[in-house]
């Protein structure tokens, strides 16, 4: 309910006349159905997943296993829909599922969902779409083109379909409140070329795009009177370079309530500031990542100490609430690299009067990126790090939270694996899910998952490499390379090095 992604794609399919789409949520321990009619997931012809992160997979399985429908496409035959998945866990790596989904769109909706549609409205039956799928750039189809398959993306995204319309639940009610609560969701930009070498979305939503101011001054005024709501969040992977002050006191100006989710230290301004205090946003995020200034040169997200302290300093003096994001585990991260975290965040905490909120958690080697290839730390490793920080932070007005370290094994385990993963997935999906079904399933499956722990080479394909996400794999190497000798990379340099412009 929270993803534009998802209110663009039902959109999208809802203004055609001969479809009809309808949403339905994963809701432990219920057998799935539309929210629109109540229909189960085997009434529908088409069944499509929004993969957004990877501990989903085990809810996708036990939705289907709910609703009666055969969990490995090999036991499926026409009378069953046609399973579908995209988002940007299919792009990052779909093998892990490749054994449950018929069909995997590899990029941006916009680009794939009209072709998808049509295929469905003209051919009949199951087998005839997927074959017809698999001669379409951006569909992966299991078992029938297992080759390379190219992401396709939007060249531009100024003019493509925006949903201004957006469906918002009138009232709150459990497991259907969006997370930015009732608000239009505008997208100020796609992808990010800052080049952070653990990002996902750094390398696999490349190449950045921006709307114009004046296009989103229009779609902001019509959303906002189509969607019946008074508050707009600006969604972007990073908002630095972006400008949006004035769109910001244009929407405030119209008494309207704004968020933005996530600031860049070098993108937080006096003006932006205020224009965030006024359009009543009360808690501002940052991601420094790193405690030192050495190891965020290795991560590529250069920013001083004294940036960081500053930019704090700014957000507190306007009464704003901080919350900042931290990982521990990156690679050739020594025990000064972990103290030094706990010593910026004292010092970003003594900024402020208010109780500063920091979250820390575990990297997690991402395909595609320039740390694909870097072991994760040990639970072990991960668990004294943590430890160590909270404490060095004993006593100090410091909220510290971060996520269970051993859901970091999982997600590397999901990120990372092949079709051959599919069984342990579907015997966590079978327990019920959550750590207790994983242990079972791995205790059972007898499944060592030693790889995670250990450098993967370059020169060995991984499984994640069937997708070409349109960046060059010898610009990873190169990333890595310089993380290991500490070298910068400039973000938005348009240095044609990785190759997604020439795509
Ligand atoms: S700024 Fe860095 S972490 Fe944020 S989206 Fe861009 S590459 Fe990723």
């Amino acid at each position: 309910m929270s993803s534009l992604g998802f209110r663009l794609i039902y959109t999208l399919i809802n203004i055609r006349e001969n479809v009809a789409c309808e949403r339905v949520f994963y809701v432990p321990e219920e057998r799935p159905r539309s929210v629109e009619s109540g229909l189960e997931l085997s009434e529908f012809d088409v069944v499509g997943f929004s993969l957004q992160y990877e501990e989903d997979y085990v809810n996708l399985v036990k939705m289907l296993l709910s609703s009666g429908i055969p969990v490995w496409r090999s036991e499926r035959d026409e009378k069953n829909p046609l399973i579908v998945a995209g988002g940007v866990c299919a792009i990052e790596n779909p093998m892990p599922l490749s054994d449950f989904i018929d069909v995997f769109l590899i990029g941006d909706g916009e680009a794939l969902i009209e072709q998808l549609i049509d295929i469905c409205v003209e051919e009949r039956g199951k087998h005839a779409r997927m074959e017809a799928l698999s001669k379409i750039d951006g569909f992966y189809v299991p078992g029938l083109n297992d080759g390379k398959v190219k992401r396709v993306w939007c060249k531009s995204i100024e003019d493509i379909f925006c949903p201004t319309m957006q469906v918002i639940p009138v009232k709150e009610e459990k497991g259907l409140t969006p997370v930015f609560g009732r608000s239009f969701l505008l997208e100020i930009a796609r992808g990010c070329e800052r080049g952070c070498r653990f990002c996902l979305i750094g390398f696999c939503g490349r190449p950045r795009r921006i709307r114009s101011e004046r296009r989103l001054r229009q779609l902001m005024e019509e959303g906002i009177k189509q969607s019946g709501v008074r508050k707009v969040t600006l969604i972007a992977p990073s908002i630095s370079g972006l400008k949006i002050v004035d769109l910001c006191w244009e929407a405030v100006n119209a008494g309207l309530e704004i968020s933005l989710p996530s600031l860049s230290i070098d993108a937080v301004t006096d003006d932006l500031l205020d224009a965030i205090v006024e359009g009543g946003q009360r808690t501002v995020t940052i991601a420094p990542e790193a405690g030192t200034e050495n190891m965020r040169i290795k991560i590529n997200k250069p920013f001083s100490d004294e940036e960081i302290i500053a930019t704090a300093e700014k957000i507190e003096e306007r009464g704003l609430s901080l919350k900042a994001y931290f990982i521990i585990g990156l690679p050739y991260e020594k025990e000064e690299d972990v103290d030094a975290i706990a010593k910026l965040i004292d010092r970003i905490s003594k900024s402020g009067g208010r109780k500063l909120k920091v979250s820390v958690n575990p990297f997690v080697p991402k395909p595609h990126t320039p740390f694909s290839w870097v072991p994760q730390n040990s639970l072990q490793t991960l668990r004294y790090k943590r430890a160590r920080i909270q404490k060095l932070l004993r006593g100090k007005r410091i909220n510290l939270e971060g996520m269970d370290l051993r859901k970091a094994f999982i997600e590397a385990f999901l990120s990372l694996g092949g079709s051959e993963i599919s069984r342990i997935i579907e015997l966590a999906a079978r327990y019920g899910g959550g750590l207790g079904g994983w242990r079972r399933a791995f205790k059972e499956s007898k499944f060592k998952a030693e790889h995670i722990y250990k450098f993967r080479s370059p020169d060995e394909e991984q499984p994640w490499e069937i997708v070409d996400v349109g960046v060059n794999k010898q610009f990873l190497i190169k990333e890595w390379e310089r993380a290991i000798d500490g070298v910068q990379t400039p973000p938005y340099s348009h240095c044609k090095e990785c190759m997604i412009c020439d795509y």
